[in-house]
């Protein structure tokens, strides 16, 4: 029987994780099969009993469950237990479970990337966060290993004030600003990165002149579509995050194939998927 893995969450349906993993296990020759279970917020316990019994090896976790499988696995990252969220689970020879986070590496390896395609590579300034929820967390994070100061906006002040504070933890001067800021933050960052769920409702921002800066959202599809057309107009350089999204997908598939996968295939079958889905 083939190794099974996975990718949890709810709602999962739309997730692109088995298009990236599918693909990439095809490409590799590996024996094994990815698929997306749904599991409810509060049947985690139930749903691990179930991948216990059918030797599930590897996980992704989405949204609901990052903060809650902690509490589930044998053995934390230092990275994941700073964050206090897991996105990548690997099964113990002992049959416990192993929780990491490979978010970070993505959003590092995206937002590289996004700063490349608009022809800057050193950012001289603060970067702009907006939004302070789990993914502005990752964010932090990887911002702060880079040493680069950042300004993290949000409604509920007291979320960025945990990000400004996880951030000068790390390294890197960083403050926090509720939204009544974020017109004179946005004006004067090197960058911005949009962290909040707004797209999701079908807005966007306030957007001050662009001047060619990065203005980089972590959704991607429809959603990205809708939030950075007017940053588009106003003149900033746009870019989604499917990039991240495939680059934390890589750095779960090395650690548990041992093998490191390539995006552009997986950035190409998610770009094929989500136009069908359009
Ligand atoms: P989350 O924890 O629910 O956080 C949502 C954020 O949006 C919070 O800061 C919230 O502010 C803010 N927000 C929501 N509605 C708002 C409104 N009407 N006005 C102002 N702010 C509002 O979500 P998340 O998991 O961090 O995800 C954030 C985004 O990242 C989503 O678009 C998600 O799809 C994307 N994402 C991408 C990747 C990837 O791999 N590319 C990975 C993870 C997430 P409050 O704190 O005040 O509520």
């Amino acid at each position: 029987m083939s190794a099974l893995y996975g990718v949890i969450g709810d709602p999962i349906a739309h997730s692109l994780s088995p298009v990236i993993h599918k693909g990439w296990l095809r490409e590799h020759g590996i024996d094994a099969e990815y698929l997306a279970f749904h599991v409810p917020e509060g049947r985690l316990e139930e749903a691990f009993d179930t991948f216990a019994r059918r030797s599930v090896r590897g996980l992704n976790v989405t949204l609901p469950h990052k903060a809650a499988v902690l509490a589930l696995c044998d053995e934390v990252s230092p990275l994941a237990d700073r964050l206090g969220a897991a996105n990548t689970l690997t099964r113990r020879g002992d049959g416990g479970w192993a929780a990491d986070n490979t978010d970070v590496a993505g959003f590092e390896i995206g937002f590289r990337r996004a700063l490349e395609a608009c022809g800057t590579s050193v950012l001289d300034g603060e970067v702009l966060v907006v939004g302070a929820g789990g993914a502005a967390s990752a964010v932090a994070c990887a911002l702060a290993r880079q040493g680069m100061a950042a300004v993290y906006a949000n409604r509920s002040l007291d979320k960025a004030e945990r990000l400004a504070e996880l951030h000068t933890s790390i390294g890197g001067h960083a403050r926090a600003i509720g939204l009544d800021g974020l017109a004179e933050a946005m004006e004067r960052c090197a960058a911005l990165v949009n962290a909040t769920s707004l797209g999701h409702a079908g807005r966007s921002l306030d957007w001050q002149p662009g001047r060619g800066r990065l203005a980089y959202d972590l959704s991607y599809g429809q959603v990205a579509g809708v939030f950075l057309a007017p940053a588009r107009t106003a003149g900033w350089c746009t870019e989604d995050g499917l990039v991240m999204l495939v680059g934390q997908a890589a750095e779960s598939f090395e650690r548990w194939f041992g093998v490191v996968p390539d995006l552009q295939t997986a950035l190409a079958r998610c770009r094929a998927a989500l136009e069908m889905a359009s």
